[in-house]
């Protein structure tokens, strides 16, 4: 049976990649649901709505087998909009997908998850929660990441999270540009540590490549469903 695909965030920076991705090869079933919409594309069904509205993510939802969770509220923002969106939207997203039926729930966390501000090397997905976050953005990822595990195998549900760290590459504009930008301005008075800090960046690319590898193979036979896996480049670079 031919796949559809939904992805949650398809409007931002990754998710809109993942949908150019699914286009690219030869994908014929793609909604995307977003509060805004950032780009046109005839070939894609778009859901306008709220990921914290239950009446909105069932419409989307409908007849779709494979689900990308990549919508979050964007940095600095207070921790109401982050648990509103992070917590109680994926809860209701994934009620959504239990009752429409859809077979697989792929979610975008984050390495911050496991990150309390102390350094973290050669870390792996053996490592705990942290007791203590260092900020409400990290905090609701790791409760939305335990929502998504817990719903394994309800009624059937393939479920897994994806972790990158710093996600680069053209079309971002959280990060990099804002580095960029306050470099030029004079703004980098403090450094860090000694300035041989490592800090991982991952490609956006590769952060595709890993939603749609998770989405290609997790079947209900495979070790996959239930699993976190962080992603990185082969290195991290000097930050
Ligand atoms: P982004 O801000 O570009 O995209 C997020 C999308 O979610 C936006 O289009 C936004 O409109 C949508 N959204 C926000 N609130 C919504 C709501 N209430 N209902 C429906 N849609 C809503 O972010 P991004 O950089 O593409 O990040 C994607 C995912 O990856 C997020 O879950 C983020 O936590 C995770 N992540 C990002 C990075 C990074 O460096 N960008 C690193 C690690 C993890």
């Amino acid at each position: 049976m031919s796949k559809s695909y939904l992805v949650v965030g398809g409007c931002g920076f990754l998710g809109r990649y993942i949908v150019e991705a699914l286009l690219a090869r030869g994908e014929k079933n793609i909604h995307v649901f977003d509060i805004r919409k950032s780009f046109d594309d005839d070939r894609v069904t778009f859901h306008i709505g709220d990921i914290r509205k239950s009446e909105d993510l069932e419409l989307a939802c409908k007849g779709i087998s494979t689900v990308f969770h990549t919508a979050s509220p964007t940095h600095g923002m207070g921790y109401d909009i982050y648990y509103s969106v992070n917590v109680i939207g994926t809860e209701k997203l994934i009620e959504a997908c239990i009752k429409c039926g859809v077979k697989q729930l792929v979610y975008t966390s984050s390495s911050s998850v496991v990150f309390n501000g102390n350094d973290i090397v050669n870390g792996d997905e053996s490592l705990p929660y942290v007791d203590k976050h260092i900020d409400p953005y990290n905090k609701t990822k790791e409760l939305g990441e335990r929502a998504i595990l817990k719903a394994k195998s309800v009624n059937g549900l393939l479920v897994c999270a994806l972790r990158p760290a710093g996600i680069f590459g053209p079309r971002e504009v959280q990060g990099w540009p804002q580095f960029l930008k306050a470099a030029k301005e004079g703004k980098n008075k403090f450094m860090f540590g000694d300035g041989n800090n490592l800090c991982d960046w991952t490609y956006i690319d590769n952060v595709v490549h890993a939603h749609i590898l998770a989405a290609d193979n997790m079947t209900p036979n495979s070790p996959i469903s239930g699993s976190v896996y962080f992603i990185t480049n082969d290195e991290p670079i000097p930050f």
